[in-house]
């Protein structure tokens, strides 16, 4: 089968022939026929994530079918259209016991981070990591659920939003559209930021009540016109540069919740007194459950959330979404066509 290998840090990516894998009991291989390009696979190019597990196959928003199932395996069913869940937890540690596998210590795969994923012809899971998918929900807008939503999903959970809460968005990409939906569909006011105008755009069509454009600067400044002095109570930091950082500390709220979900070079300093006095928390989000893969399958298939798609291409022209994505030009993810 054919395969996009990631060889280790500033090696580029190369499109290679594998052997097909053989689903074993309580397995199940799925023949991919779309897989979302995440902001990730621009990390493990760079080296800033580096797991040291190479060669690779890249590509942990992963959909397909059913094409084979392993000894024992009732369901899913051979020919089922399915998402991948991208964790496979120990199953017995606190967390995996409690569906937290996104922080399980010993992890027993982790499809396109640390085992092979889904930019390939086909990858082989646990049969329980294969979600179901409803049908007049087309491949290509399905796969940025995987991660995209997913992971808005759990960050949002994290982040408490409550009605009437105002929750900003600190760059836009495919986390960035779920992240507004769910926040208006909670009852949020949402300000998203962003340098692209495309970006802006797609986030307002989204339900972003306010616009800011970060290359005319002053970010805190302009959130605390907006809010009218409150600063905003929910922030959600996707950039993570020095000046981002800077700007949504200054931006919270009291008893304000700053989320880290995106992460550059750049290390965060805050003085302790902007947290002391504002009792403002900082905390991270990483990935998602399985359960919330299910709840994220639902809110798109009810048209609750809607993916954005911004181009589908060929396996074998993963490299043109790749720079793409880099330039920052895209508006919605990346799918790839195995
Ligand atoms: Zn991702
Ligand atoms: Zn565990």
């Amino acid at each position: 089968m054919r395969a996009v290998r990631y060889h280790g840090p500033k090696l580029p990516l190369r499109l290679e022939i594998l052997p097909q894998p053989e689903p074993g009991p309580g397995e199940i291989l799925v023949r991919v026929t779309a897989a979302g390009i995440c902001h990730t696979e621009l990390h493990f190019l760079s080296g800033l994530l580096d797991l040291g597990i190479n060669p690779l196959t890249l590509g942990h928003e992963v959909v397909g079918r059913v094409e084979k199932i392993g000894p024992g395996v009732t369901s899913p069913r051979a020919g089922d259209r399915v998402i991948v869940y991208y964790y496979v937890g120990c199953g017995r540690c606190g967390h995996c016991l409690t569906g937290d596998e996104n922080l399980c210590g010993t992890l027993q795969a982790e499809y396109g981070f640390v085992s092979d994923g889904g930019f390939a012809e086909f990858v082989k899971v646990p049969a329980r990591n294969a979600v179901r998918l409803p049908e007049g929900l087309a491949d290509e807008d399905a796969a940025p659920i995987g991660c995209g939503v997913t992971t808005a999903v759990h960050a949002q959970g994290l982040a408490r939003l409550a009605m009437g809460d105002v929750a900003l968005v600190y760059g836009v990409g495919a986390v960035s559209y779920g992240l507004i939906q769910l926040a208006c569909h909670a009852g949020a006011e949402v300000i998203a930021v962003s340098r692209t105008p495309g970006k802006l755009e797609k986030a307002k069509a989204l339900g972003a009540a306010h616009l800011i454009d970060a290359k005319e600067g002053k970010v805190a400044e302009r959130v605390r016109e907006i809010t009218g002095g409150h600063g905003t109570d929910v922030i959600y930091e996707l950039v993570a540069t020095k000046e981002t950082m800077a700007a949504c500390t200054q931006a919270i709220a009291k008893r304000g919740r700053l989320v880290f979900i995106g992460y550059s070079e750049d290390s965060y300093t805050v003085h302790p007194i902007q947290l002391v006095i504002t009792e403002a928390s900082v905390m991270g989000s990483v990935g998602n459950t399985l359960g919330e893969l299910v709840k994220a399958v639902d809110l798109v298939a009810s048209g609750t959330v809607r993916t954005v798609v911004d181009r589908v291409l060929p396996l074998d022209r993963f490299q043109e979404g790749i720079d793409a994505l880099a330039k920052g030009e895209l508006i919605g993810r990346v799918v790839l066509r195995p």
